[in-house]
């Protein structure tokens, strides 16, 4: 028998291979003990369902990493929540007719059933409209109030007075003073991440009615950010240079080109109200409130949360989109800092962002994978798109979800790697020994190489998830399946067994061994799978420790297998890239520009047209044209023949005794050999679809139209 424990002929941590694939300085952040951990995931505005871009961003990463440290035994909390306050709910509202509450009940509800069926593993998954968060926020807002950390001031801002309303964030949109994107808002600018007040903007216009605004005076609180500038300076560019190069960059160009105080509260009624004296009317600006939010949620979970929130052994992680960095980099830990009882992030792995299909993913444009009808159009296949979006996660630059490419994953990389490893394991264990697992005997050098290659995956896998590459990660432990399917093909069992059926089942037990390690090593990644893998294996959960030891008995009956992944086919993947050409179709029809009006005529000039409501009374195509349709028309002057470029918008026996409009006085033209004895006046959408203009009732043709 091969040595129980294989995780012996692990490599050191601080090996010299270790070292040449990390610098020095990051293992030794890693290397500070922490004795828990809070992991928290970026709250998405409860106004819309979420896409494939918040789980490749955030949720996926987020849960591997959880996972990963659960079943390493650590102490973890996966923190979340839907984000219910802010600007956006309440244009949401106002556009749909309902109260802002209707608005994020709805999508909250959307949001974290998406959450639960996808696996995204919360412990506690809250909302910022519950009360908890509400005296939470409140609370927090007195503490920083009391302790005079605030600066108070009034200062001219924009103010609609059509709408009767100050415009805070959202509400107001205008060219952004730093990259002149033009659709830039009042609190930051999207397409360059910078931070704004809305009084930076150029051109700003108001987001209710369309005013210039006018400005007007109002009371408001601010955190002197500027007062925090030296703190920040040390403790992110001295003391974090392990953050991603994309995080620390963006850091590095806020504080070099200086804070300032910035205003954390806002004239709206819907938020958390201002709890000090001449708050009235007021409330917390919604990145002063959504933060707090994770204090508030972890709250709920358990009486004990002060631990993982003040305890300097309590390691803390956002995980947040790259749009997010300033709030939880900048503000968020300022406002830790001025509280003072709080720790701050150990670190803010952020990604970029996932386009789709080479376009910038867009709710108002409905130009998104929806999780929600992604589970119903795949059902089962969760894990195909954790899967793709970790192998393709937008880690260092911004990447592109595509649709063949998820195809190409599924089919040649779990289906034929991982799958097709799995399933020649458990068949050939039934076909040879009934499915009863077989004893190994001596191991060859090339069984012990096979084997000690494990817990080398595993520490690979390690590294990787310690320090945020959850990409490589995968790949690693997808190298397992790999390894599995190497030594299948160079050990040919289904060849060997014609000559020497002991070395069978050596063969095979240690494909087992490697088919049970793989659902450990893969359960962060593919957590369906994991399960599914167990219940093939009918083996119970193993911990992360257990990967590379020889983890199944000989003896041990496994049950009969399907297909761990099926082969996705052209037809589905068809029938989603059709259904984004659809939406992409009916964007470019909504954004058509009417055409501009032509140039002013005379009456007279206008007279010369005759125009006469005529009955269709025989349509037919004509021979070897795609449009044209051959129309015997009762003009009520007469019996004529037009012809008709609507044969792609009407068929013949539909339009037979239609009223139509007819200009009678245009002169004829032969249009494939058939004189054409006037024109039929069709309305054309912005689609180009034409209608006919007719009367909305019946009237004798040859009636005049002017
Ligand atoms: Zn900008």
């Amino acid at each position: 028998m091969y040595p129980k424990r294989i995780t012996k002929i692990n490599l050191g941590r601080f090996d010299l291979k270790v070292e040449k694939h990390f610098p020095f300085e990051k293992i030794e952040s890693q290397m500070k003990k922490f004795n828990r951990t809070l992991v928290t995931t970026a709250l998405p505005y409860a106004n819309g369902p979420v896409h494939v871009g918040h789980l490749a961003g955030v949720y996926v990463p987020a849960d591997i990493y959880t996972r990963y440290l659960r079943m390493k035994g650590e102490d973890v909390l996966l923190i979340g929540g839907s984000d219910e306050h802010g600007v956006p709910i309440t244009i949401k509202a106002k556009k749909e007719g309902i109260t802002p509450q209707d608005v994020v009940d709805k999508y909250h509800n959307i949001i974290k059933d998406s959450f639960e069926k996808f696996g995204i593993s919360f412990d506690v998954y809250s909302r910022t409209s519950s009360k908890t968060h509400a005296e939470t926020a409140s609370e927090f807002f007195k503490t920083l109030h009391e302790k005079g950390e605030f600066i108070e001031k009034t200062s001219e801002q924009y103010y609609d007075a059509d709408a009767n309303q100050f415009l805070a964030d959202r509400y107001i949109t205008g060219t952004c003073p730093h990259c002149n994107n033009e659709g830039a808002y009042g609190d930051q600018c999207e397409s360059c991440g910078t931070s704004l007040n809305a009084t930076d903007l150029i051109n700003p216009t108001s987001s209710i009615t369309g005013n210039k605004p006018e400005l007007k005076e109002t009371k408001h609180w601010y955190l002197p950010l500027d007062k925090y500038e030296p703190y920040l300076k040390q403790w992110i560019l001295e003391e974090h240079k392990e953050w991603k190069p994309n995080v620390y960059g963006q850091c590095k160009s806020w504080l070099d080109s200086g804070l300032h105080p910035r205003a954390v509260t806002r004239d709206l009624d819907w938020g958390v109200p201002v709890p000090v004296d001449g708050g009235e009317g007021k409330v917390l600006y919604v990145w002063f409130d959504a933060p707090i939010g994770y204090i508030s949620a972890t709250k709920e979970h358990t009486p004990d949360w002060e631990k993982y929130w003040k305890a300097d052994d309590s390691k803390m992680v956002h995980f947040i989109g790259k749009d997010n960095i300033v709030f939880h980099c900048i503000i968020f830990p300022s406002m830790l800092k001025a509280e003072g009882s709080y720790i701050l992030p150990e670190n803010v792995p952020s990604n970029e962002f996932l386009n789709l299909e080479g376009d910038k993913i867009s709710t108002s444009r409905n130009w998104a994978v929806w999780l929600h009808e992604y589970l119903e159009e795949f059902p089962e296949k969760q894990d195909v798109l954790r899967y793709v979006l970790t192998a393709n996660a937008p880690e260092t630059k911004d990447n592109d979800f595509t649709w063949k490419d998820f195809q190409a994953r599924n089919n040649n990389e779990l289906v034929a790697i991982l799958g097709n490893f799995v399933n020649r394991a458990l068949v050939l264990t039934h076909k040879y020994y009934k499915g009863i697992i077989p004893a190994a005997g001596e191991l060859s050098d090339f069984d012990k190489e096979t084997l000690a290659e494990i817990p080398v995956l595993k520490e690979k896998v390690e590294k990787n998830l310690e320090t945020y590459h959850f990409r490589e990660a995968l790949k690693e432990a997808m190298n397992l399946a790999r390894l599995g399917n190497k030594y299948l093909a160079d050990t040919e069992p289904w060849k060997v067994v014609k000559t020497d059926e002991e070395r069978v089942k050596t063969i095979m037990n240690i494909c087992l061994q490697i088919s049970a390690n793989l659902s450990t090593l893969l359960e962060p990644f593919l957590p369906f799978s994991a399960v599914k893998l167990r219940e093939f294996l009918n083996i119970e959960r193993l911990e992360w420790e257990n990967i590379g030891e020889n983890v199944i008995e000989a003896g041990h009956q496994i049950n009969k297998a399907s297909l761990l992944f099926e082969k996705i086919e052209d037809a589905t993947i068809q029938a989603q890239v059709d259904k984004l050409l659809a939406t992409k179709a009916a964007n470019e029809a909504a954004n058509k520009v009417v055409t501009p009006a032509k140039e002013n005529i005379n009456f007279d000039d206008f007279m010369k047209m005759d125009v006469r409501v005529g009955t269709i009374t025989e349509a037919e195509k004509v021979a070897k044209t795609k449009k044209l349709l051959k129309l015997t028309v009762d003009t009520g002057i007469d019996q004529r023949t037009i012809v008709s470029g609507i044969a792609e918008h009407y068929k013949p026996e539909e339009i037979i005794g239609k009223q139509v409009s007819v200009l009678v006085n245009l002169e004829p033209k032969k249009l494939k050999g058939i004189e054409s004895q006037g024109m039929i006046l069709m309305a054309e959408d912005a689609d180009g679809k034409l209608s006919f203009v007719s009367p909305d009732q019946a009237v004798k043709p040859g009636s005049e139209i002017r």
